[in-house]
């Protein structure tokens, strides 16, 4: 195929098993995960766990990735369609409340004939960074019952520095409000577990609340009221990652300055407790 599933937009010409696009990926996915996840949001992880398949590659790339290895260093296992479909069927069976693909993008038509081949009982995630495309995110509708973006960061400073994607907000802001068009008002089951919605991830980032308030700001500004907004607070710096001042979590400080924004605009804030700031919710990536 001739790629164009994310905004990077390369034309790359993509095989089976190989690409030559910023993501580096062929056309059949690579696995390196798949587990229940008990660290998501509590409306996400429920008592039994998000179902989490974690693809390798990134058509992001930021240099802080908190899953370098599988991002950057794309270890996994590739499978055929049906051998996907089988790793979703496993998962399900382990009664979790919902199947989680995490960094699907760059994979999209792959996932989507192994969910044609196993339709889960359960709502399906699309865990992303944000970085999409209006098409792409079209293609699945009505797939996907819950998005779980990140937005990131308005600057495109930041953007460039940080994830080599000066356009980031660009592609995010009205991705973000497409996953919202889509999914509409959140549902929830008798438990507070999602069954459909949007839940906004915002990593807090050490020395960047200024620009994590203007997140906010528009948050505040463009979703519906009460959009779910979870303010992350897990930052781990990561030793691949060297650029001046990512090498520390964030204070205490820096988390309640964004987390008195996020109250004083009435978002329907998820705050994580500090417990949630260890290496170890940084998952054992074990399909080779
Ligand atoms: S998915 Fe990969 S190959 Fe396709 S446009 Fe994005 S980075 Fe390029």
């Amino acid at each position: 195929m001739i790629c164009t599933l994310c905004p990077r937009l390369c034309q790359a010409e993509r095989n089976e098993e190989s690409g030559s696009g910023f993501c580096r990926m062929g056309t059949r996915a690579v696995v390196a995960r798949v587990a229940p996840h008990l660290w998501e949001e509590p409306c996400i992880s429920g008592t039994r766990g998000s179902g989490t398949v974690f693809f390798s590659g990134c058509s992001l790339g930021c240099a802080y990735c908190q899953n370098h290895s599988i991002s950057h260093e794309r270890l996994g296992r590739r499978v055929s369609d049906s051998e996907l479909a089988e790793l979703i069927r496993g998962i399900v069976e382990k009664g979790v409340h919902n199947v989680s693909f995490v960094t699907g993008t760059h994979f999209v038509p792959a996932i989507l004939r192994a969910l044609a081949i196993y339709r889960p009982p359960v709502p399906v995630v699309w865990n992303t960074g944000g970085y999409e495309t209006p098409e792409t995110l079209r293609m699945l509708e009505g797939h996907v019952q819950i998005y779980l973006p990140d937005c990131k960061h308005v600057s495109p400073r930041l953007g460039k520095v940080l994830c080599g994607a000066p356009d980031y907000f660009e592609y995010a802001a009205p991705a973000i409000l497409e996953m919202i068009r889509q999914t509409g008002t959140p549902q929830y089951d008798a438990d507070g577990v999602m069954l459909r919605g949007t839940v906004i991830r915002h990593l807090v980032l050490p020395g960047c609340t200024g620009d994590s308030m203007k997140v906010l700001d528009w948050i505040a500004a463009q979703t519906p009221p009460g959009t779910p907004v979870s303010i992350m607070r897990q930052y781990t710096p990561m030793p691949a990652c060297a650029i001046r001042g990512m090498d520390r979590r964030i204070t205490d400080a820096e988390y309640e300055r964004v987390v008195r924004h996020a109250a004083d605009l009435g978002l329907n804030a998820l705050i994580q407790e500090k417990e949630a700031a260890q290496e170890s919710y940084i998952p054992d990536f074990n399909m080779r």
